[in-house]
């Protein structure tokens, strides 16, 4: 085996593009130059779609090393950078851009190399996969074929290999037990380990945590804490030292619930250090729970890899089914399949091949008793420790399946986000999109389409034929549902033609919309109205369209009825798993009605006097002045009520932690807002609360500069500073921005000058790549910086060096929306007012930002703020003790190019402002 492969190979990056022949001789090229190589001959490529946009040539096709390795090392990680790949495959770097190709050329060896060797631990199933994909022609089966010998036995076909999941009883409920303050501590040492330094604070953390899992007294009054713990505190072990303590004596389940898939991630790891893998029976005592549209459908998968995918769409199905294999739990989202895989494809394949629109036929599919989300579900049933996420645990607590799987306690972490998650969660929408998709999964498939989908009737085929009440309420619902909005309704909206009375009613309310707009429209993005003030036109619509719904409500009620009445006296076909798709069935059609139900309350409320409990709004939602959806929206002016109802209720603990949990202002910690946004007051609840302080020497590891010359929409003159400063720290920066375009734009103007100075620079929205791989390869290179927006804000878990500098572009404000303006009136009601209720949201946002900086007690770096108008009241959102100065943009470049703690000469200008707060 040679030590690299004789095919050509192409790197591209900012700073310029390399070709490499087969004879192994690089050279620099033009873009045209290298444009016309790749389509004369496939090339060795590290990820195509960004060598594409670097190229600017969206149609290169080329043998991509990724797929190559998702194909030889399936489940693996792998950072999708050069260097990543190379550390991935135990070679040495390339030192520069110019021996990159050369290096793809070794990574391509290896691989191949890899697929002949004896230990290879993923061969199985290789050589099946192989035909099949070569069947699709993916570029690089005829490379790999004569690397991959056929094995002497016949392989197992995939969904024969998977493990079925077994049924099991109930638990029984947990045993009312009182955990001991000693025994706490006790846990807390163990899982901390040997000769661990004894941190106080984390101790009195465990132990308040603890007091959430005593007996409670009351029915519907759980124990409730708030929790604030600072960074550094070691919440996580902090909670789950009484957690395990409490699942072990008390034979039940906690729920952890987090914000962000990385603090999932992390929390799966230190969960280990109190349970097991597995329990002696094999099964797991700690399970991640998500979604089900994050999982992995077979029923779909086995659609695709039979002719339902075609093109490059069938390439990632073949290669998906090579993963599902060795993953770990089927999660394709944030679980073990690469983030990268899906983009490569450049096309939605990933979410076609979940379950994204509970079309789920349960029982009746012939992969139900090895189904991932089943397992996932069953498994969560029997453990101890559930790592799920927020919208889960509320989705679940407000229409899951199985009341007796119901969390009752639960430690939301991230804890700041629970009135975002349960905003969203307990909203509701009556848009196109959402109506369209309501249409599919009554009528199902209207045009020749490929795949599984399927209506209701085909899902209830052999229910419709037993039972002709049921068998009529479909034929009903199906035929009323005609009246929904169908393919092509945003074009016919635009052309003023629409069909039918809910596309008649969303005319109207797009038309409405743009009338009333008064700024949004030139900027391009959604704009929105309240509703007020409605012509009588748009309400009578609305009143036919209320009806209309109705009409597909009512047979989809009497379709309910029947089913229960099949299941209550089962005719002898019935088995039990018929019994649980019935049951599905059931508990899908209760969803859909409710939802219904919520469309006609709403539409008949238009034009009458507004709920002082809701906020309703028109939306036209756009993106770079393309609309993709119009509609009516609803949202709760406190969503914690319905959040106290449904989930708080229930309960028997509850716990909400977060180092953010309470606003900062000037007289500090706000408590009574953070117990107001908890939803205690809805319970007449008044919950503990406990504050312990990060350990962090934030005077002497961080400063905050707030630039003072650059104004205000003089982005040439942002960008400057951006680039600046990226180089004065030599990478390592994370740039945050309030606006997608001003992001956009900064970004092109830099990127390339930083890549030849060898600072590549990343940025959500532009690089063809997910956020979560975007973080990874942040990590990954202490040289990289990125750019992005509110997603990185809350989400990004990068210690160490790869971190040491984070620059707003400007003051976080919240957006002016009319859910925003709703809430801001309700509180201008209250004490302090509008005003404080803006500033506290800001805070929020600086202090998270400001939280991406020090992550461990050995980082250090600075928080810049591209704003001259940043007002002093807000400086309490940092850290107590960090030193905030006021400094032109020359002293800030000189003081983060020195690193934090460094003596600088200050400007006699700025000395006045210099500031260190308290
Ligand atoms: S049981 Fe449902 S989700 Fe699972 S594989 Fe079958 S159709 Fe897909």
């Amino acid at each position: 085996m040679p030590s690299a492969l004789s095919l050509p190979a192409l790197h591209a990056s900012h700073a310029g593009t390399w070709l490499r022949d087969a004879g192994g001789s690089t050279r620099g090229c033009a873009k045209g130059e290298a444009v016309m190589a790749v389509a004369d001959t496939p090339h060795l490529v590290l990820n195509a779609p960004l060598v594409a946009s670097r190229l600017g040539y969206p149609d290169l096709s080329g043998l991509d090393l990724l797929e190559l390795f998702a194909f030889v090392h399936p489940a693996r990680f792998c950072v999708p950078t050069p260097k990543g790949l190379a550390h991935a495959l135990g070679l040495e770097e390339a030192g520069s851009d110019d021996a990159v190709p050369a290096l793809l050329q070794r990574a391509a060896a290896r691989l191949m190399q890899t697929c002949e060797d004896e230990g290879w631990a993923e061969r199985e199933g290789a050589w099946s996969t192989l035909q099949s994909l070569a069947r699709v022609r993916w570029p690089w089966a005829q490379v790999l074929g004569p690397h991959v010998r056929k094995p002497e036995r016949a392989e197992k076909w995939l969904f024969s290999r998977l493990p079925e999941w077994e049924e099991t009883p109930e638990r029984p409920q947990p045993q009312q037990v009182l955990l001991d303050e000693l025994e706490i501590e006790g846990q807390l040492e163990r899982l901390t380990g040997e000769g661990a330094e004894r941190r106080e604070g984390q101790r009195t953390y465990a132990r308040g945590a603890g007091r959430v899992f005593a007996p409670r007294s009351k029915e519907k009054r759980p124990h409730l804490l708030l929790a604030q713990a600072g960074t550094g505190i070691g919440k996580t072990l902090g909670y789950l030292a009484p957690a395990s303590l409490w699942a072990e004596r008390s034979g039940g389940t906690v729920w952890v619930s987090t914000y962000t898939k990385n603090l999932q991630r992390q929390l799966r790891q230190e969960s280990a250090r109190a349970w097991p893998a597995a329990r002696p029976d094999g099964s797991p005592p700690v399970v991640v729970r998500k979604g089900r549209e994050n999982y992995l459908c077979l029923l779909n998968l086995e659609d695709a890899l039979q002719g339902g995918f075609s093109g490059r769409p069938a390439i990632l199905a073949h290669l998906v089914a090579r993963w599902a294999a060795y993953s770990r739990d089927g999660d394709m989202i944030g679980g073990d399949l690469p983030g990268w895989l899906g983009t490569l494809f450049r096309q939605r394949g990933i979410a076609a091949l979940t379950d994204q629109r509970g079309e789920c036929v349960y029982a009746g599919c012939p992969h139900y008793r090895k189904c991932f989300i089943e397992r996932s579900a069953r498994n969560s049933a029997q453990a101890d420790l559930v790592i799920a996420n927020h919208a889960l645990v509320m989705v679940n607590a407000a229409r899951g399946r199985d009341h007796a799987q119901r969390p009752t306690r639960i430690l939301f972490d991230e804890g700041h986000h629970v009135f975002d998650a349960a905003d969203s969660t307990f909203s509701a929408a009556l848009t196109g999109q959402e109506s369209i998709e309501l249409r599919r999964w009554i009528v199902g498939p209207e045009r020749a389409s490929r795949g599984r989908r399927r209506g209701l009737a085909a899902r209830l085929a052999d229910i419709a034929s037993y039972d002709e009440a049921g068998g009529e309420a479909i034929e009903a619902a199906v035929e009323a549902s005609q009246v929904l909005p169908s393919e092509g309704w945003l074009a016919r909206l635009a052309e003023g033609m629409p069909e039918g009375p809910v596309e008649a009613f969303l005319g109207q309310v797009r038309a409405l919309t743009y009338a009333r707009d008064e700024k949004g429209q030139e900027a391009g993005y959604g704009i929105e109205t309240e509703v007020a003030q409605l012509p009588g036109e748009l309400v009578e619509t609305a009143g036919v369209a209320a009806r209309a719904l109705a009409d597909i409500r009512v047979p989809l009620m009497k379709l309910g009825g029947r089913l229960e009445a099949v299941v209550e006296d089962a005719p002898d076909w019935l088995d039990g798993q018929g019994r649980a798709r019935v049951e599905g069935a059931r508990h899908s059609l209760a969803w859909r009605i409710d939802l219904l139900a919520a469309w006609e309350a709403m539409l008949s409320r238009l034009g009458g006097p507004a709920d002082s409990e809701f906020v309703d709004w028109f939306a036209v939602d756009r993106n770079d002045a393309r609309e993709f959806d119009v509609g009516l929206h609803r949202h709760w002016l406190d969503p914690m009520k319905p959040f106290a109802k449904v989930v708080l209720e229930p309960a028997h603990g509850v716990m909400l932690t977060s180092a953010t949990l309470t606003d900062r202002s000037e007289a500090g910690p706000d408590w009574p807002g953070a117990i107001a946004r908890s939803g205690a007051a809805h319970l007449d609840l008044q919950p503990a609360i406990a504050q312990a302080d990060s350990p962090f020497d934030y005077a002497a590891r961080a400063e905050v500069l707030i630039v003072t010359d650059i104004a205000r929409g003089d982005i040439a003159g942002l960008a400057g500073a951006y680039a600046r400063l990226i180089e004065a720290s030599g990478g390592g920066v994370l740039g945050l921005f309030t606006a997608i375009r001003r992001m956009r734009s900064v970004h092109g103007r830099i990127a390339d000058r930083l890549a030849r100075a060898g600072l590549p620079l990343y940025a959500q929205h532009v690089d063809p790549i997910d956020t979560g791989t975007l973080t990874d390869i942040f990590r990954d290179d202490p040289r990289a910086s990125l750019l992005g927006t509110d997603a990185l804000r809350d989400g990004v878990d990068v210690p160490g060096r790869s971190l040491r500098c984070v620059v707003m572009e400007s003051v976080p404000w919240p957006r002016p929306t009319i859910l925003h303006r709703a809430r801001r009136a309700a509180a201008a009601e209250r004490e302090g007012g509008a005003g404080r209720y803006d500033d506290a949201i800001i805070r929020a946002r600086l202090a998270q930002a400001f939280g991406r900086l020090i992550r461990t007690r050995e980082d250090a770096g600075h928080f810049v703020v591209l704003s001259p108008a940043f007002p002093s009241r807000l400086l309490s959102a940092f850290p107590e003790g960090t030193p905030v100065m006021r400094v032109k943009l020359a002293e800030a470049l000189q003081r983060v190019a020195q690193g934090v703690g460094s003596a600088v000469e200050t400007h006699p200008e700025s000395e006045e402002a210099v500031k260190t707060r308290r």
